[in-house]
């Protein structure tokens, strides 16, 4: 199925150069070294969208598993790469892009909010240190956090969701304690509640703030942010 900019082949996406020119608003020489760019670091793959002679089944093909004939991801059967094997209205096999897996899986689970988070909080630091999710192991508890850094020698930890909802398996609040318990143990100076909405579900804020005053022993208490509208200018 076509729909204008791209290819769709059951619901994943693939795009062409000029597609990439045409949506980015980009110069054929800027878009070839930004795709350039994303192979080399294997973010996306080239290849082509062809469909098999036996069975019709249409998939995406590496270019480098392409020869003279390619062999159908569902039955096997070896085709010829002639006319009819791709989009009839293309005299050549024309060039696809397709995200890597690892890439759409991190998207389709709003993985990149964390780094989106963390890129921001970063902006115009000296110093950045910064991990992937992170779990802090206690003798009775794991808690998984979404954001730790060190930003300036800052220690900063925090929760990012896409739909601005703190839930752990009873809620809310409990997702407030065991984030507080996390920073605790972290001695963090700063809590970042990230999220790609404009706010926060009602009363999140003030659930994290109540868990501080609860389980906060020691220490200088941390500062509390929201970070909202995470990637919405980029
Ligand atoms: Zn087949």
């Amino acid at each position: 199925m076509t729909y204008g900019i791209g290819y769709a082949i059951r619901s994943e996406g693939f795009t062409s150069l000029e597609d990439i020119i045409n949506g980015l608003n980009l110069e054929a020489g800027e878009a070839r070294q930004l795709m350039d760019r994303l192979l080399l670091i294997n973010v996306v793959k080239r290849g082509f969208l062809l469909s098999c002679a036996r069975c019709r089944w249409e998939a995406f093909y590496r270019i480098e598993h392409v020869g003279p004939t390619f062999t159908c991801q569902a039955c096997e059967h070896v085709s010829p790469l002639t006319h009819g094997r791709w989009y009839k209205e293309d005299p050549e096999p024309h060039i696809y892009y397709a995200l890597d897996q690892v890439v759409r899986n991190l998207l389709n689970q709003h993985g990149y909010l964390p780094i989106l988070a963390a890129a921001e909080l970063g902006k115009d630091a000296r110093s950045v240190l910064w991990t992937s999710e992170f779990s802090v192991v206690t003798d009775s508890d794991s808690i998984e956090l979404d954001l730790c850094l060190i930003v300036d020698g800052r220690i900063i930890v925090g929760e990012a969701k896409s739909n601005g909802i703190l839930k752990a398996e009873h809620g809310t609040q409990e997702a407030a304690k065991r984030l507080a318990e996390a920073a605790h143990i972290l001695t963090a100076d700063e809590i970042v509640l990230a999220t790609t909405k404009e706010r926060w579900a009602a009363g999140t804020a003030t659930l994290v703030a109540q868990a501080l005053d609860t389980h906060w022993k020691r220490g200088p208490r941390p500062r509390l942010r929201e970070l909202l509208n995470v990637g919405s200018d980029s």
